[in-house]
Order: structure tokens, then C-alpha cells, then sequence
């Protein structure tokens, strides 16, 4: 898929292809709808962006504190302790440049050559780039379709004395599975008897239906000293592109994370800080209302491609929801998503790519539907001339 670039390092070779990239640019090319990359089409809360103005009016244009302002981390645990429950001191949270940076600060700082961090696949492929990034080695526990299980012999499996953190990311990218408290407890029990710390991704956890709620693992007993957890503001209030994240866990994880992400960028966006500030305070309605929303929107994008054919997946979180796409006759992902830009102007994209063993998502698809209704409306009736 791409050719080797000789100024690249050689464990950094198998990262230049970017489906969302290579995807958007087909969407561009014939003008399709992009349902491929999962970026709302528009803007958070106009409270939130107002602040942001005033911040900038109010001269919070130079480099903020390295951890992040007082006001944000003071938020992000009173955010925790409202919704959780979980207890986090302000000193331990580090604000970072979305949630991807914390994911690379954490994984440069506890991962050395030849360790091994486990994912669950299908995984947001961030997470191998920064593994390849620290020198470390990927291992897998595959979430199999329809319902996205696990089987937990495999994750058994898959420790040894180099393993250093299991990740673990829910709501779900790209599957949309939201873990229950009996598959979290299953995970906690691993890490727990083998010592091995946990890194959790929890960008979508305002994004949950069906009555499933998102539980934070670092809230199960005997987790919080030994969990990383990672957040992001991008998700939670549309605001993808001011990349405000953050993370925290006990004293001396946050310090190390810390400790990187002061040597990356040193800090992160000075008048975004105090307006994600008051993001993280909304009231109840504004969380309750985005999920509805979505939730609404989940429904409309899965009755429509249910109507054409397609086998879809259970999603109960995130704005994605996964399909089968040999029904109509693909023989897999990729060549459906090569295939529909020009037979109906819509874009999605595959999730082979984010398998280590990609038969297993061979023939599934992603749609992200964090879109007005009136796009995917147009989207679902453009994928209904696909209809056998
Ligand atoms: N984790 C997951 C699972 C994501 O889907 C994304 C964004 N697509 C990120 C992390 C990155 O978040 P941010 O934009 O805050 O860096």
C-alpha cells in the first residue's frame, strides 16, 4: 500500500497508510458524503465557543502551565467524581493535546524496546504507530462480530513476563461495543493477578444508548493504582479539531506520562483550557441530549443499511456502527469502500486495516453517523440505490 520512505525509521514503515486520509481523499475526488472519518459536522456548544473568544480577548495567548491550567484539571476530576464517582486529585491530571498525545506520552513513558502492550482488535490505529514508536511489540485479543465478544483464555494467553499494559478502549472504536462491568472485571482480574498496568481510552464515554452506561475501569477494586485514564474533550462537546485531552491515574504514572509530554510539546492550547473548563461543568441536559442525538442517529443509519442488505452489528456507544458487507455480494470490505463512492457518493471505511489478523474483519465495514440529520438522510438514500 505505500512504498518504503529511505528517512523513515524501519518500525515506523508500516504507518504511512492512513485509510482515513486515503478515504477522505476518494470522498473529495466524488463528492460523496464521508461517513468514513469520525469528525461531527458541527460546532460544539456555542457557550463553549464563547468562551474560548473570551479567553483569547482576555489574553490566555501564551504558553499555559506544562500540566495544564488549575481550573481545567480541577474540572476534569470534579467531571470524574459527578459521573464515576472516581476520586482524582487535580495534581494528578495532566492535560495534553487531545487524548492522542496522552495515548503516545503514556506509551513512550512505560514502554521500553521490546515490551509488549495487548490490544483488543479491531483497534484505533493510533495505538500500534505509538507502540512501534517506543520500540514495543503488539499483541492481540480479537472482538468477534456479531456481538464483539472476547474470549478470555485469549487474553490469558496473551500475557507474558514482557507484557506492560493491556489497552483498553471503551466505548468502542470502530465496533461501537460498549464493555460491560463483567468483561471489565474479567480484564481487571487479568491485570491484576499478572501485575500488569491498564491504559483506557474513554474519548466516547458521553456516548452511550440502549441503557448501557460506560464504567470507567480505573473505578473496579484494586484497578486505580494500577490505570491510566485517557480522555478528551473532542468527542464529548464536537470540538475534534482544539484537541484538548487529557489523563490521570496514581501520582507517579501521571508524573511519568507527564515527564514525556513535557519533553513533546510542553503544553497544550492556552484558550481552549478554560472553556473545556466549563464544557466538563454542562449541566446533566447537555450529556443527556447528546446521546438521545446520537442514539436517534444510530437508529436512522443501522434501519437504513439493514434495508439494503447489509448484516449490521449491535453498536451500543460511540458515533460508528459496523456491517457485514457480503449480503451484497462483496467479497470484502475494501472493495465495497473503493466501490460505493462511485455507485452512490457515500464513504466508509474498512476495518480490516485495524486487525492484526484481518480475516477476521475482512468483510465489515464502519459508518460514522455524527452527522445532521439531513446528510445522513441523503446518505441513507443514496446507499438505498444499492439494493439488490
Ligand atoms: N481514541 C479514540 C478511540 C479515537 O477514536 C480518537 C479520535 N478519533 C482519539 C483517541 C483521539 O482523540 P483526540 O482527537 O482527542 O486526540
Amino acid at each position: 500500500m505505500s512504498t518504503v520512505n529511505p528517512f523513515l525509521i524501519t518500525r515506523m514503515q508500516d504507518h504511512q497508510f492512513s485509510i482515513f486520509a486515503e478515504m477522505s481523499t476518494l470522498a473529495l475526488e466524488t463528492k460523496s458524503i464521508n461517513l468514513g472519518q469520525g469528525f461531527p459536522d458541527s460546532d460544539g456548544p456555542t457557550e463553549v465557543l464563547d468562551a474560548a473568544i473570551q479567553a483569547i480577548r482576555d489574553g490566555h495567548n501564551q504558553y499555559p502551565p506544562d500540566r495544564g491550567i488549575e481550573q481545567l484539571r480541577r474540572a476534569v476530576a470534579e467531571h470524574q467524581d459527578r459521573f464515576y464517582g472516581q476520586l482524582v486529585d487535580p495534581n494528578d491530571v495532566v492535560i495534553s493535546t487531545g487524548a492522542a498525545e496522552s495515548l503516545a506520552a503514556a506509551t513512550l513513558a512505560l514502554v521500553t524496546q521490546g515490551d509488549e502492550v495487548i490490544l483488543f482488535e479491531p483497534y484505533f490505529d493510533l495505538y500500534a504507530s505509538c507502540i512501534s514508536l517506543a520500540g514495543g511489540i503488539r499483541k492481540t485479543v480479537t472482538l468477534n462480530a456479531p456481538d464483539y465478544s472476547f474470549n478470555i483464555d485469549e487474553l490469558n494467553e496473551q500475557i507474558t513476563s514482557r507484557t506492560r499494559f493491556i489497552l483498553l478502549n471503551t466505548p468502542h472504536n470502530p465496533t461501537g461495543k460498549v464493555f460491560s462491568r463483567e468483561e471489565m472485571e474479567q480484564i481487571a482480574e487479568v491485570a491484576i493477578k499478572n501485575d500488569v498496568l491498564v491504559v483506557t481510552d474513554e474519548v466516547y464515554e458521553h456516548m452511550t444508548y440502549d441503557g448501557k452506561q460506560h464504567i470507567p475501569i480505573a473505578t473496579l477494586p484494586g484497578m486505580a493504582e494500577r490505570t491510566l485514564t485517557v480522555s478528551s474533550s473532542g468527542k464529548s462537546f464536537g470540538l475534534t479539531g482544539w484537541k484538548i485531552g487529557w489523563c490521570h491515574g496514581p501520582t507517579e504514572m501521571a508524573k511519568a506520562v507527564h515527564t514525556v509530554k513535557q519533553n513533546l510539546t510542553f503544553a497544550s492550547g492556552a484558550p481552549f483550557q478554560p472553556a473545556i473548563a466549563e464544557a466538563l461543568a454542562l449541566g446533566d441536559d447537555y450529556f443527556e441530549e447528546l446521546a438521545r442525538d446520537l442514539c436517534a442517529k444510530r437508529d436512522l443509519i443501522s434501519a437504513g443499511l439493514t434495508d439494503i442488505g447489509l448484516q449490521v452489528f449491535p453498536a451500543s456507544g460511540t458515533y460508528y456502527v459496523t456491517a457485514d458487507v457480503t449480503p451484497l455480494g462483496y467479497e470484502d470490505g475494501m472493495s465495497f469502500c473503493l466501490d460505493i463512492p462511485k455507485r452512490c457518493g457515500v464513504v466508509a471505511v474498512p476495518t480490516d486495516v485495524f486487525y492484526d489478523h484481518p480475516t477476521a474483519g475482512k468483510s465489515i465495514v464502519r459508518f460514522a453517523y455524527c452527522k445532521q440529520p439531513e446528510v445522513l438522510n441523503e446518505a441513507v438514500e443514496r446507499l438505498s440505490t444499492l439494493k439488490a
